[in-house]
């Protein structure tokens, strides 16, 4: 058995002499020919164990965004032959995408079919290049070997892939940085990174918060790089922001988009004393049933509660409150939401049902109004809504 790793193989390539069969509702040929899509075997054992059946739509829009669509893998038969092992609905999306076959959804949610995108784009497809995995041998050693490596193999994450992708002095740097479980650095930043430095997770995070969620696009345009500056500078310069604004490292903080969050609250000062008292008195509050929500709550001015998921009433409150409120109503002939009874539509005696009214804290649960009976009232779903900050 052997094995070679190609990475400069393209769409364009792979998708040269495309043949689509409609009637068996798969594709045959690539590479020119010299490419069979779908061998006699794998119908019945491998195709059917292995590829997860990712949408058409989802594999152009990775190639569209940067992101690697996975390893492929190819049986070498001769020179003059390969056949695909692992990798058909993948490359049968793109060739027939190339062929017009089916549209995706622009940045409008407009659809688009490859030939009437823009030309920029078109060749973003057609020069994407796929991780290929060569494999020579026996019939039997190959889907031997291709057992293990799917059943006991881990199969490699997204940053690693884009590591062999773009592997040259660049990645190399990065992973001396952000892969070296030695780095004395990595307590530091695993109270606010989650994952671990042998799988690629610092590294990963350092990317996306410098590259505003690009990766595959900033590792192509620094591929050959031959220093990581920008990359450690962003990388520390985000974590030390968040620690001196949050002086207290909480579990929850672990794993936040403190890259988002940075970008936008950096600019803005913070007191870190009054912040400190506000992250505890936010934890010790048993309505808050969002922890991880607090960090970005206070950044923002404590204004969208939405972040904490501040507990709500229960059906129980909601329905004795909802029976009071309608008996006194009907009494009194007014409409049993009281902002309705206070207006002068026709909503003012209306007796509206349970199910068309929600819960509201009477005193907002930002000023310290409780989520308990007392503080309960019932409005029409409209006028709690109109109500907001709750
Ligand atoms: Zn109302």
């Amino acid at each position: 058995m052997k094995t070679i790793l190609k990475t400069e193989v393209t769409v364009r390539s792979i998708c040269d002499g495309f043949v689509y069969n409609e009637l068996e509702g798969k594709g045959l040929f690539g590479l020119a020919g010299k490419l069979t899509i779908q061998p006699e075997y794998q119908r019945n054992y491998i195709y059917a164990s292995i590829d997860g059946g990712k949408k058409e739509v989802a594999v152009i829009d990775s190639i569209l965004k940067g992101y690697p669509i996975g390893l492929i893998y190819f049986n070498k038969i001769n020179s003059d032959k390969l056949e695909v092992l692992d990798g058909q609905q993948r490359i049968t999306s793109l060739g027939r995408f190339l062929a017009d076959k089916f549209a995706i959804k622009d940045e409008n949610g407009m659809e688009q079919y490859f030939s009437g995108m823009a030309k920029d784009k078109q060749n973003k497809i057609l020069e994407a290049k796929l991780l290929i995995y060569e494999c020579e041998g026996t019939e039997s050693e190959i889907k031997e070997w291709f057992k293990t490596i799917n059943i006991a193999g881990v199969p490699l994450n997204n940053q690693e892939l884009l590591n062999a992708v773009y592997s040259g002095p660049f990645v190399t740097l990065g992973k001396e940085e952000f892969s070296n479980s030695q780095n004395a650095n990595i307590q530091k930043w695993s109270a606010y990174v989650s994952g671990t430095a042998n799988r690629q997770d610092f590294l990963e995070r350092a990317l996306d918060w410098v590259s505003k969620g690009n990766i595959g696009d900033y590792m192509s345009k620094h591929r050959y790089d031959k220093d990581i500056n920008e990359l450690k500078t962003y990388f520390n310069g985000v974590i030390d922001w968040v620690s001196s604004v949050f002086t207290d490292i909480e579990s929850e903080m672990r794993g936040l988009e403190w890259g988002r969050l940075y970008e936008e609250y950096h600019k803005k000062s913070y007191d870190s004393t009054k912040i400190s008292a506000e992250v505890q008195k936010l934890y010790a509050d048993p309505y808050v049933k969002s922890r991880k929500g607090v960090f970005e709550y206070i950044l923002g001015g404590s204004i969208d509660t939405k972040l904490l998921e501040v507990r709500v009433f229960d059906e129980a409150i909601k329905k004795s409150i909802y029976a009071k409120q309608t008996k006194e109503a009907e009494s009194k002939s007014i409409s049993n939401c009281p902002h309705c009874a206070m207006g002068h539509d026709a909503n003012k005696s209306k007796i509206w049902k349970l199910d068309e009214m929600d819960a509201d804290h009477v005193m907002a649960w930002s000023k310290g109004g409780e989520t308990k009976a007392e503080n309960c009232q019932m409005l029409c779903k409209t006028h709690n809504r109109a109500k907001g900050n709750r």
